[in-house]
């Protein structure tokens, strides 16, 4: 059965399209100037045209929404536009903070039929920028905050603005979890709708394979549920294809009793005899149970030096949980040793302050079946021979019950990674920022063709359609017919696009 939503209030709400001599060498921000009508707002459409938005256009969608609208200049706006990687200074036309279902229709609406290019934002922690575009619609869910979390069911719904350590501590206060990110102030949507790898992955599979259901506004502006009755072909391009259907309303999770306190924290070990430390780690780790999450990075400190991190969590039964940790503490000498009982919660947040928002990043990352010995070598010779830059490579950790999930059974085709390769380049002065995209750029040379794939959620912003489109591997063909059913004319096109194709 299709649910068709009765939230379809259409509206013509059409921006007069510029005369193109007009425009033709003025910069969008300029139009205003150069159109002169008051009120008026210039746009930028979703081929890259420029577009004049009318008064009387904007006035109407206002009355419109339970939300706000907001315009440039206005109270609130330069907060609502910046999203968490302070790389991306841009500011939309007109941003529509979503209260409910009902405001998130106006918005598509508004937007198709004034061809204006369109970002969706949900926690706003995408690493690419894509949540937040130039001259179009930002569609700001993230004052959709709401969490339900039903403990006989052992289910939860959320709504698009929820931050995952809201998740965690709302589940959690039943005994409940779902996979989840390893940084709580990262959004559950665009999370989700990725994949979403975390701490209980291994035992729980991805996020999005605990995804039982969602409430979708597509680009026909139509109110669809999505799940296993319900058009389960948008469930299954949901669960790994990004935001590429339409805009998520609500998510509705299966969630598992998972005991509050576990065993994890940090253990830091000195990067001298990395090349052999990092070695016996990947002969550990390839053995580890199911209960085990170590993620390995190579951080540099305050005070200039480099240092192997691992974050480790368990969540197995507590002598289980000493034994392996015992194994990795064999490692080596740590320098810092924070391994011990903690609540999963505080596992979860424990790390939120190394990935601070407003900081600009820069990232490329890569799967791998293994953390192999020419992987090893590959990055400690990168190091070594480059000058310490304000930049991490880390190993995140995947497998287990997610790789048991078969490529074709959701739009998440990776299913064989057991590890993603990350590095991170980061800055806080804009003069910084060429040295240490180079430097990302030069390590990931070497390391690239070790790798197979990479995560959507983790794709850089000058990844090639090309490679974009080679990631979704076998399952691209129905993925590509399933954009041209929900989304033919391609609006929702900033994210891991899919092109809709046959
Ligand atoms: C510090 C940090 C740590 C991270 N750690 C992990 C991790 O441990 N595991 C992991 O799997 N990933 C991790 N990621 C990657 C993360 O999954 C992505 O950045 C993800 O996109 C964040 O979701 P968001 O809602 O916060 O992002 P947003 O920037 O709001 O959205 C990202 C994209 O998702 C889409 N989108 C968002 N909401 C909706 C919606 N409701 N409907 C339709 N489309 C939508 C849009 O295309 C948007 O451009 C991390 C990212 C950061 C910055």
């Amino acid at each position: 059965m299709t649910v068709e939503g009765t939230l379809m209030k259409r509206r013509t709400f059409c921006a007069s399209a510029i005369p193109a001599l007009a425009i033709a060498s003025a910069p969008w921000q300029r139009l205003f100037a150069a159109t002169g009508g008051a009120g008026e707002v210039p746009a930028i459409g979703t081929a890259g045209q420029q577009l004049v938005l009318q008064p009387s256009q904007l006035a109407e969608l206002r009355g419109a929404l339970r939300g706000q609208l907001l315009l440039p200049g206005q109270d609130g706006y330069d907060a609502a536009r910046r999203v968490w990687n302070g790389a991306f200074d841009r500011k939309p036309a007109l941003i529509v903070r979503c209260l409910g279902a009902a405001d998130v229709v106006q918005a598509v609406e508004f937007a198709r039929n004034n061809a204006l290019l369109v970002a969706v934002r949900g926690g706003g922690h995408s690493l690419s920028g894509q949540s937040v575009c130039e001259g179009g619609m930002m569609i700001d869910l993230s004052p959709m905050k709401a969490i339900r979390v039903d403990p006989l069911a052992r289910t939860a719904r959320l709504e698009p603005g929820v931050l995952l350590g809201q998740f965690d501590r709302e589940a959690q206060a039943f005994g409940l979890a779902t996979t989840a990110g390893t940084v709580s102030h990262t959004g559950a949507a665009g999370l989700t709708l990725g994949g979403g790898f975390g701490r209980i992955g291994r035992k729980f599979a991805l996020a999005c394979d605990n995804l039982l259901g969602a409430d979708v506004v597509t680009a026909g502006g139509r109110f669809l549920k999505a799940g296993a009755r319900d058009n389960p072909d948008l469930l299954w391009g949901l669960r790994g294809g990004g935001g590429n259907f339409g805009v998520v309303t609500s998510f509705e999770y299966r969630l598992h009793a998972v005991d509050p306190m576990m065993h994890g924290g940090p253990l830091v070990l000195p990067f001298a005899g990395a090349r052999a430390l990092l070695r016996s780690f990947a002969d550990f780790i390839a053995g580890a149970s199911d209960d085990l999450y170590v993620d390995a990075a190579i951080v540099p400190t305050p005070d200039g030096q480099r240092v192997i991190a691992f974050d480790v969590c368990h969540s197995g039964p507590a002598p289980a949980a000493e034994r392996d940790l015992a194994q990795l503490r064999k490692l080596g000498q740590p320098l810092q040793d924070g391994l011990r009982p903690r609540t999963y919660v505080d596992i979860q947040r424990a790390g939120d302050d190394n990935y601070p928002a407003g900081r600009s990043y820069y990232i490329k990352s890569g799967f791998m079946r293994a953390i192999t010995p020419r992987m090893i070598d590959a990055v400690v010779d990168y190091l070594e021979s480059t000058p310490l830059p304000t930049g991490i490579v880390g190993f995140s950790h995947m497998g287990g019950a997610i790789s048991r999930v078969k490529p074709g059974a959701t739009a998440f085709w990776h299913r064989e990674a057991q590890h993603s390769l990350m590095m991170i380049g980061f800055w806080d002065e804009a003069g910084s920022a060429e040295r240490a995209m180079q430097w990302v750029r030069g390590g990931w040379k070497g390391f690239e063709p070790l790798t197979d794939g990479f995560y959507v959620n983790e794709m850089s912003y000058d990844e090639a359609d090309r490679r974009i489109r080679g990631n979704y591997g076998g399952n691209y063909p129905r993925l590509a017919a399933l954009k041209k059913q929900y989304d033919p004319t391609n609006l929702f096109r900033l994210n891991a696009n899919i092109k809709p194709g046959a």
